[in-house]
């Protein structure tokens, strides 16, 4: 366990910090407009879009963006823009075949030996080109003992070793929703991992708390946290003191991206996301093919140009710095290397 002494020394984060920056959000795209002052034309779009599916941009997420470019990396992720309306062939509402890997409401099992459980309905951000855009959140439960009927089929499975928490993004829950939830699979004699599928320290990075550590080192279970980051921008400031409090507490922690057209989809861009990363002691894990999911088309990067770039990140970084390209395919036992 750490002890508060191993605290002493550094910044305390306020245990509220993270949830007045939830609170806070930017969620009309008038106000992401205004703020950054971007080019009018977009306001129009950026509002049908909007109402499809919902903008959510933390402020201190906001801060790193370029004030005036329509182009910033970090914008592109997460500005509705008209064309998502466009009909693209193969962009579907659910391209990697969730729904019918649901085995009870808020469980998906695809692979295994692991289990995801859809532990929150929401995000700290919302990205144009999530998976999970359309994901019918409102079935899955709401704390522990809507909880029971999933925990009790984990428990029923000894093939099950690893849980994920993922969502929606796990970490928008309480510290103490999340230890209830982590306490009940600690009990479950045959899980010896859990993995926690999460944004918030990157997009609030207040939310890495005492409290949060607290829980991961506390459980019996070896925890393991994957961030997600596309773009070096991202890892900024207070952010990388977030994922260093992680790592010296001693949980691992890995990086997913998605290969994005317009904000990752160049070599050095990579590179320096890896770099930034190993910096921070943090292993980048999967580079993803886009999934093909609706509204996302503008996206895109052919697997050849993927293939390409990982073929340059593997001359000019260490091979534990270059992340696993993979495509998720419906139906296949695990996500499929490119
Ligand atoms: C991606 C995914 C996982 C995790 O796969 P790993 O290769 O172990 O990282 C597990 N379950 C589901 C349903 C997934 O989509
Ligand atoms: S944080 Fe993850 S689950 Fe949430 S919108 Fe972004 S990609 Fe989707």
């Amino acid at each position: 366990m750490l002890s508060a002494i191993e605290f002493s020394g550094r910044e305390a984060v306020s245990p509220a910090a993270w949830k007045k920056a939830l609170a806070t959000a930017v969620r009309d795209p008038d106000d992401l407009i205004d703020r950054l002052g971007l080019p009018e034309g977009l306001r129009e779009g950026a509002r049908r879009a909007a109402r499809r599916f919902g903008l959510v941009v933390p402020l201190g997420f906001l801060d790193r963006m370029r004030p005036g470019d329509p182009d910033d990396p970090l914008l592109r992720q997460v500005l509705p823009l008209g064309i998502e309306e466009d009909e693209a062939e193969g962009f579907v509402e659910d391209p990697v075949g969730d729904r019918e890997a649901v085995l009870l409401p808020g469980l998906i099992q695809k692979y295994e030996g692991r289990v995801l459980l859809v532990a929150a309905g929401s995000c700290a951000v919302n990205c144009r080109y999530c998976f999970r855009r359309e994901f019918p959140y409102g079935e899955t439960p709401r704390g522990l003992e809507a909880w029971r009927p999933a925990l009790d089929r984990i428990a029923a499975d000894p093939t099950l070793s690893e849980v994920i928490l993922s969502g929606g993004d796990p970490l928008v829950l309480s510290d103490a929703a999340l230890e209830a939830l982590v306490a009940a699979l600690a009990e479950v004699p045959h899980l010896a991992r859990l993995r926690v599928h999460t944004r918030l320290p990157i997009v609030i990075p207040e939310r890495v708390t005492e409290g949060l550590i607290a829980c991961l080192r506390g459980t019996r279970l070896a925890p393991f946290v994957v961030v997600h980051a596309n773009h070096a921008a991202e890892i900024a400031g207070a952010c990388a003191e977030a994922l260093t409090r992680l790592v010296d507490a001693g949980v691992p922690v890995l990086n997913q991206s998605v290969l994005l057209r317009g904000v990752n989809d160049d070599a050095s861009t990579l590179v320096r996301l890896s770099e930034r990363l190993l910096e921070l002691r943090v292993l980048p894990y999967y580079l993803h093919q886009l999934d093909p999911v609706r509204g996302a088309a503008h996206f895109r990067v052919s697997e050849e140009r993927g293939r390409e770039l990982v073929e340059e990140l593997r001359r000019r970084l260490p091979g534990y710095a270059v992340p696993r390209y993979v495509r998720e395919v419906p139906g296949a036992g695990s996500k499929v290397p490119l």
